[in-house]
């Protein structure tokens, strides 16, 4: 019987990556893309965790290096007042931007016999049998009476004590490292009180935070590259399970982990790996749609449940300003604290 085609809907990360693994299993694949390739996006672009072994499987971690991802090994945190050392980090990460990782991952794809529908939208709500949902996260207007925005944008002349800074405020947090073509990327996750008019209306000053604060001097002679620049907004970060979606789902769209982690890019390569066996064995008509997708929802949540319970403890301490002194503290003199933080949320 001839391989039954899947239709991806979704060319981010997880999008792709499932692209790819399918392909490789001689399995045809179509994944529809809204916007084009290359492009930038919201995101800290450091890679952490698991995934990183997924992309070696699925022998992407050299496609990735040659790409020109860069090798990390330590991060600082600060508050306003206070910092850490240089810490080591428990597993190294890699940092890439999202321009050249995703282009990269489109070009793979094809390569491989993938067809990819560039400026095309899929009608949502038609996620029938053979369709996977990789749309990334859900819009969400507010939670707990806060709206979520992220902004992004690739920097010269920034000085870095780490390969990764973590600068955390009252606003949100924002993270500083080192990508492929030599610029820093300065990525925040902020909030705002749903009633507030406060629009980011000047990245840079929400980017660069309070005058006299540690990340405000880091960036101080920065040079943006205005072209880089991008924002998102409507984050919901409240985890999900992976068995409550309707549809067959993988990355983001499943459920988003806090960026402070660095994760979210590895849970969405690692979802797509454990997809793979079960779609072609759908493919193959070998089980249901159903149960193919019972299958993957349940791995899922049992990968991904504690990292989420973990990453939403993490996130509350580093967005309570009452707390983010002692967490810097915690990390400078804890190495316990510092390596379970670490590894539980991952
Ligand atoms: C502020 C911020 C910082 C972050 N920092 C990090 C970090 O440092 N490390 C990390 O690991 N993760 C980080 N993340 C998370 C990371 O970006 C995501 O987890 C990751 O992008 C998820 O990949 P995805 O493929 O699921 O979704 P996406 O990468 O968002 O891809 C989804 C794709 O689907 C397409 N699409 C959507 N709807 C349709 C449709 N109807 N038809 C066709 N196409 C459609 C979109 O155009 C998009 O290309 C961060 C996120 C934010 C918001």
């Amino acid at each position: 019987m001839a391989a039954k085609p899947i239709t991806i809907v979704g060319g981010g990360l997880a999008g792709l990556t499932l692209g790819i693994g399918l392909s490789r299993r001689d399995v045809p694949v179509t994944v529809w893309e809204a916007g084009h390739y290359p492009r930038h996006r919201v995101c800290g672009e450091f890679i952490s965790g698991r995934g990183q072994e997924t992309l070696a499987r699925l022998g992407l971690r050299g496609l990735l290096e040659r790409a020109g991802a860069v090798d990390a090994g330590t991060a600082a945190f600060f508050s306003a007042t206070q910092f850490t050392p240089p810490r080591s980090l428990p597993a190294r990460a890699i940092c890439l931007s999202r321009f050249t990782m995703d282009h990269a991952l489109a070009v793979e794809f094809r390569r491989l016999g993938g067809e990819l529908l560039e400026g095309q939208r899929w009608r949502d709500g038609d996620f029938g049998e053979g369709v996977v949902r990789a749309t990334g996260r859900r819009a969400q207007a507010k939670e707990n009476g806060s709206r979520w925005f992220g902004l992004k944008a690739h920097a010269h002349n920034v000085p870095l004590t780490a390969d990764l800074e973590m600068h955390v405020s009252p606003q949100g947090y924002v993270g500083l490292c080192r990508v492929d073509n030599g610029a820093v990327n300065v990525c925040g996750l902020f909030r705002r009180r749903a009633s507030a008019d406060q629009t980011p209306h000047n990245w840079r000053d929400w980017l660069r935070g309070q005058a006299g604060s540690p990340l405000n001097q880091r960036l101080v002679a920065a040079e943006f590259d205005e072209n880089s620049f991008c924002a998102v907004a409507g984050i919901s970060l409240r985890p999900q399970r992976a068995a409550t979606r309707a549809e067959c789902c993988v990355g983001d769209a499943i459920t988003m982990i806090p960026p402070a982690t660095g994760n979210g890019m590895s849970m969405a390569f690692e979802s797509a790996e454990m997809a793979v066996a079960p779609l072609v064995a759908w493919s193959c008509g070998e089980i249901s749609w159903a149960l193919t997708r019972q299958t993957l929802a349940r791995r899922c949540d049992v990968m991904f449940a504690r990292r989420l319970r973990w990453a939403k403890w993490l996130q509350r301490m580093m967005l309570t300003p009452s707390l983010q002194n002692v967490l810097v503290r915690f990390v400078s003199r804890s190495e316990w604290f510092w390596r379970t933080a670490f590894e539980r949320t991952r």
